[in-house]
């Protein structure tokens, strides 16, 4: 609805008539002080207002206006006969006005001016409802992943103590029967034991999850050689995994200043994925290039590879790709605290790959206060 505010009653009935005829619907006051009087109780999407009125000015009710929240996002119009000196006009513009018109007015431009007025305050108006309605969205969100974390922090702590006598006992089995050489429970045991690896694997992951979350990931930095810390995280995996030939190429024969265990879990888990996504080729390659500034690791299969599209998305937090997500078993939160690993190494991740014939996942890290 519309405000006209004039003191000369036959103003206020030649506009009313006009807008009316033109489909607007319409609300009138002859005086500032009735003005302000509905502009409390309604709320308009143009006011068209009249500066010359005995008692409050046009320029003294659009000041009101403003200073009032519910109608502060009102257009206001100002009509006048006199005042139409660029100090009256600019003095208009200040106490809040859309646009100015002098007497004697184009009605077909007025016309414009209050469709596009009208037009501007309904959309700004979805606007802020829309606005309105995406911020509780967010803050739903925010409320669930709040939940979700808490849960996996509960879980994976809960999980880890029944885990951790559960692999003492394993070992005490293992003592036992390889006494007794009996291959049969051998094998069993020994595949219950990589079983439950697999599991304190994932629990480790989630307890990792939950610390980088609440900011508790503890770093231990200090130099060693990351040479020896590479070939060995190789060697070991070489050794559960048999089948696939694991090739070292290049050195990484420097002193480095970091935490050698978050950055062996790093290259633990290049491998085992280049193992894992590469069921049918059993070469994978590790690469490590030492330049003037950084050091670089490369672990390179020949496996299934992921499309372009997909690999900026890779180290976010539980992406995995849909497609092999049913062949392959996984969490998808392996390659996102490897990204924070070297990110608080002052390092970056990344990988090159192609569709269906195999990927590189490299790390960079800084060596200058090696
Ligand atoms: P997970 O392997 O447990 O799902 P990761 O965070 O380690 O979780 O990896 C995320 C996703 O990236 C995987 O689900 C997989 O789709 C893809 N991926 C990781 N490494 C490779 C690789 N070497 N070859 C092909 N896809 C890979």
């Amino acid at each position: 609805m519309i405000l006209i505010v004039d003191d000369k009653p036959e103003n206020l009935v030649s506009l009313r008539g006009f807008l009316e005829h033109n489909n607007f619907s319409v609300d009138s006051a002859s005086s500032g002080e009735e003005a302000l009087r509905k502009v409390l109780k309604t709320i308009y999407s143009l006011i068209i207002l009249d500066v010359q009125m005995p008692g409050m000015d046009g320029f003294e009710v659009a000041e009101t206006i403003l200073d009032y929240s519910k109608a502060k996002d009102t257009p206001i119009l100002f009509l006048s006969a006199v005042n139409i000196d660029k100090e009256f006009i600019t003095r208009g513009y200040q106490s809040g006005a859309v646009d100015y018109i002098t007497k004697p007015f184009d009605p077909d431009i007025l016309l414009l001016k209050v469709k596009t007025f009208n037009r501007l305050f309904e959309q700004n108006n979805q606007l802020k409802q829309i606005q309105k309605s995406l911020k509780k969205e967010i803050e739903q969100r925010k409320l669930l992943e709040k939940k979700k974390d808490e849960f996996i922090s509960i879980a994976s702590h809960e999980l880890k103590t029944p885990l951790t006598s559960m692999r003492g006992y394993i070992q005490l089995l293992e003592r036992i029967i390889n006494k007794e050489n009996n291959e049969d429970l051998k094998t069993y045991i020994s595949k219950a034991s990589f079983q439950i690896n697999k599991l304190g694997d994932l629990v480790s992951d989630l307890l990792d999850i939950s610390n980088m979350e609440s900011g508790k990931m503890k770093f231990n930095i200090r130099p060693f050689s990351f040479q020896d810390m590479l070939n060995n995280a190789v060697e070991n995996i070489q050794h559960i995994f048999p089948e696939h030939s694991i090739i070292r190429k290049g050195s990484a024969d420097l002193i480095f200043l970091g935490d050698e265990m978050r950055l062996e879990q790093v290259v633990v888990n290049y491998l085992t994925n280049a193992i894992k996504y590469s069921p049918d080729k059993r070469e994978i390659e590790v690469e490590s290039i030492i330049t003037k500034d950084t050091l670089e690791i490369r672990v390179s299969d020949s496996g299934i590879g992921i499309s372009k599209e997909l690999q900026d998305q890779l180290f976010e937090k539980f992406f995995r790709v849909e497609e092999s997500s049913n062949r392959f078993q996984g969490l998808g939160i392996g390659l996102y605290i490897c990204r924070e690993i070297i990110q608080r190494h002052n390092g970056i991740c990344g990988v090159n790959s192609q569709l269906g014939k195999g990927s590189t996942f490299f790390f960079n890290l800084p060596i200058k206060n090696t």
